[in-house]
């Protein structure tokens, strides 16, 4: 039995071109890429259990691959440039194409998928770049896009008869009418609905990743992830302080924090935690004029912060509290003078 594996986003296009495949009596392994940027959907924990179901539905079988720091080190510098924000699309498919490529020899697999539609995305899905793609992720002739391949050069699964030609598609453009009709012809009702791409696209996020990298060129796994939790407000060049904007983000703030950090809070009411990012070698101190900084930012998202004065409690970590300081909350010009976040004109 002819085998294929399939880059997989759980999202309509490739779940269709994956069904297309299987629909033509191949074995196919369907291969969802993590980054620490996201893919297709804002939180990819949220799809795992899903989505998943197309795989039983429609007879696939699905492999999660995290591409790691990998695609950190092409995040900082692409080699094809970005898209309208910090998106590197053509390096980001480069990559995900060489590690397919990787595991179609692991599981003896025949040839690539991928769920592309001609010129649907402005950078990767041109008519010019598919070839250079395919080329430098050493793919060529081995990648079929089912859902946009009659109007493409025929791929080797095709012209060896694994894969008959006649039952692909000549789908192009942004529309995703002639998907959503497919997909009511295959029985797939259950989709995600379209979105703009990883966290990479948005805006605000690629603000606060530009930023990171301008002041921390190489920063670690954990500055990076925690860019998208938070308020972010730049200290120094080597500080900045994260404040969770509900009980959430604080959680999710609090489980990355180390011992060696500073947090700051405000017991007893709704409050932000607060923690202070300073880079490796960076003692702070209670006294600290940072430490007092990061307070009032604190006391001015708490319930309290209409308050004249706030009692900020300070933590070594977030369990062992080390002192208390008395502090005005923070009054918004300064506090938007910090802030990271384009400043228009
Ligand atoms: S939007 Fe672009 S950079 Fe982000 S995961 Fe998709 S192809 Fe990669």
């Amino acid at each position: 039995m002819a085998k294929a594996i399939s880059l997989y986003s759980s999202g309509l296009d490739s779940t269709l071109a994956t069904i297309v495949i299987v629909r033509q009596g191949i074995e196919v392994t369907a291969v969802k890429f993590l980054t620490h940027f996201g893919c297709d959907m804002a939180d990819p924990a949220a799809y795992l259990d899903d989505y998943v179901p197309h795989a039983e539905q429609f007879g696939f079988r699905v492999k999660y691959c995290h591409l790691g720091e990998v695609f950190l080190e092409i995040v900082k510098s692409p080699a094809y440039g970005r898209g309208k924000n910090m998106n590197p699309c053509v390096d980001c498919r480069i990559a995900m194409l060489r590690e397919a490529k990787k595991l179609m020899a692991l599981t003896g697999a025949d040839f690539l998928i991928t769920g592309e539609v001609l010129w649907q995305r402005p950078m990767s899905q041109r008519r010019d770049s598919f070839p250079l793609i395919d080329r430098a992720a050493g793919v060529e002739g081995i990648v079929l896009r089912p859902l946009t391949a009659k109007l493409l050069k025929p791929t080797i699964a095709e012209t060896n008869g694994l894969v008959d030609r006649e039952k692909l598609y000549g789908f192009s453009g942004r529309s995703r009418k002639p998907q959503m009709a497919l997909a009511k012809e295959f029985g797939l009702t259950d989709y995600p609905a379209p979105a703009g791409g990883c966290l990479l696209t948005d805006s605000i996020y690629s603000y606060r990743l530009s930023e990171l990298l301008r002041y921390t060129p190489n920063p670690s796994l954990r500055e990076v992830n925690l860019l998208k939790t938070g308020r972010h407000f730049r200290l120094s060049p080597s500080i900045k302080a994260i404040a969770g904007r509900n009980e959430k983000e604080n959680i999710a703030i609090e489980a990355q924090t180390t011992d060696e950090d500073i947090t700051l809070t405000v017991d007893d009411v709704g409050s932000p935690t607060t923690l202070i990012l300073a880079q490796a070698g960076q003692k702070l101190e209670p006294g600290d004029a940072i430490v007092e900084v990061a307070a009032s930012i604190t006391a001015r998202y708490a319930k309290t912060k209409h308050d004249p004065q706030v009692n900020v409690s300070i933590y070594k970590g977030v369990n062992k509290l080390i002192g208390h300081v008395l502090v005005k909350p923070l009054d918004e010009e300064t506090l938007n003078s910090l802030r990271i976040e384009a400043k228009s004109g």
